[in-house]
């Protein structure tokens, strides 16, 4: 793999002695709202190098750990099989290297492809899903493979008990009911869903030592703080703070592999929502 020019801040060029590898995914065919998600990945980048390396939250500095910036795929638009191939592709290769991929959306859609290798490499994968939408759509205007629907997606490879989604607040009568089945754990937003339901699962889920895989839709958080996405929905996670604190409980877990989804620079053209993701990116390198 090649490096990322200039890569996100604080990467190192050497892929091998790296632990983590982050990964663009610039694919937004089959976004439903405004579209741009596929300027993703190049945002967070040239962002990035508006922060600094050190995290005063964590205490902690991108310069004392190894992560490979690998840059971009090449995804064929409007081909959702091909592109979910390719990210399949590099994932497990990026798995096999004993690695962990983080990979940098790009619409929804593109986390199917790296729930795919990780779940072939961890068959007793968990998934635990941050957005304002359910995606447990059957499909979506006739369409299987869309970003409303992928979390159905994965659930159909990871089964029932495998899920849980917070900050829930959009989705249709038929999705809540779906998932009230037992099929996902779902929770909107509030104290109880943080502490009863999230604090509880991370707690669970490490003292077992369960795979996890973390996704992370952007517009989880409130359109106040987050207008850059294709499909904001008022009611979100309203400061930083509360989103980072979430996910450092799950970073208490076994988190194999993750990604940060949604975020659509050119709709914001204050850039503000470009530099808060790249903040959580940054958070959650150092978090791994
Ligand atoms: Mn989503
Ligand atoms: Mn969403």
């Amino acid at each position: 793999m090649n490096a990322a020019s200039p890569g996100f801040i604080g990467c190192t060029d050497n892929y091998n002695a790296a632990r983590t590898v982050l990964l663009g995914a610039p694919y937004d065919s089959t976004t439903s709202g405004r579209p741009g998600a596929r300027f993703g990945p190049g945002a967070i980048r040239t962002e990035s190098w508006g922060l600094e390396t050190y995290s005063p939250i964590l205490e902690r500095d991108l310069e004392d750990i190894a992560f490979f910036d690998a840059g971009d795929l090449e995804l064929p638009f409007g081909e959702s099989t091909g592109a979910l191939a390719l990210i399949e592709q590099q994932t497990s290769a990026i798995l096999e290297a004993g690695k962990l991929p983080f990979l940098l959306g790009g619409e929804h859609l593109v986390t199917l492809g790296a729930v795919r290798a990780t779940a072939a490499r961890y068959p007793d994968l968990h998934l635990i899903h941050f957005d304002a939408h359910a995606d447990l759509r059957e499909d979506y205007l006739g369409v299987k493979l869309s970003h409303a629907c992928v979390i159905r997606r994965c659930w159909e490879i990871l089964g029932d008990g495998r899920i849980a989604q917070f900050g829930i607040r959009s989705g249709t009568r038929e999705e809540f009911e779906w998932a009230k089945a037992g099929h996902t754990a779902l929770h909107r937003i509030g104290h109880e869903c943080y502490v009863e339901g999230l604090g509880k699962l991370a707690e669970e889920l490490s003292a077992k030592r369960v795979p996890v895989y973390l996704t992370v839709d952007i517009d989880v958080l409130d359109p106040s703080i987050m207008p850059g996405t294709g499909t904001p929905d008022a009611g979100g996670i309203s400061s930083f703070h509360e989103l980072l604190s979430m996910l450092l409980w799950v970073f208490r877990a076994n988190v194999v592999a993750c990604d940060l989804v949604e975020l659509a620079p050119n709709l914001d053209p204050t850039g503000v929502s470009s530099a808060t993701a790249a903040k959580l990116v940054r958070e959650m390198l150092l978090a791994i």
